[in-house]
């Protein structure tokens, strides 16, 4: 069965914070704020894995009160996450399409670079994880370069329970 989830994340921008986003580090004079390393892209992915897969939030899997997780690679939470699916729920990762919301810097030059690092977290192709970067020409939190935000959308395969009839044969789903 397939299913879809949608992540949306926000983090402040704030100077002496290196820039992590899609799991690479982006030479800014900025870099955002939070209790890992920010990385709002991969958030807003894990945000929409989790969705898809029925499984709560972010906040749940990895809260931010807990030390373990300070200052912790999100690159690394977005595998073990995938991982996690992969193993113990039967659920794989189809494809990601994720835009990143950022008045500066320019993000083109890293965008390529971005899908293959996150691709091979999730352990799909590259040519299936999108990464789209646009501004909101000088409006909002973004706009101002208060912060930066993200929103991903995930398709996820279930893998359907073995049901097998008595001779043996998958039985015929009714049409209707
Ligand atoms: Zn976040």
């Amino acid at each position: 069965m397939f299913r879809v989830g949608v992540g949306y994340d926000a983090h402040r921008l704030v100077k002496g914070r290196k820039l992590i986003l899609g799991g690479m580090e982006v030479p800014f004079e900025k870099g955002l704020e939070g209790h890992s390393d920010a990385d709002v892209l991969c958030h807003a992915i894990m945000d929409a894995i989790l969705g898809a897969a029925g499984l709560g939030d972010i906040g749940q899997m990895f809260p931010d009160d807990d030390p373990a997780f300070k200052g912790v690679s999100s690159l690394g939470l977005l595998y073990t996450l995938v991982e996690y699916c992969r193993r113990k729920r039967k659920v794989r990762i189809v494809n990601v399409d994720a835009t990143v919301v950022a008045q500066r810097p320019k993000l083109a030059p890293y965008i390529l670079q971005m899908r293959a690092i996150l691709s091979k977290a999730m352990g799909i192709p590259p040519e299936r994880v999108s990464v789209k970067a646009t501004t909101t020409e000088g409006m909002g939190f973004t706009g101002t370069g208060e912060g930066m935000a993200a929103y991903a959308v995930v398709m996820i395969e279930e893998e359907e329970p073995e049901e097998v009839g008595g001779d043996g044969r998958r039985p015929v789903t009714s049409g209707y």
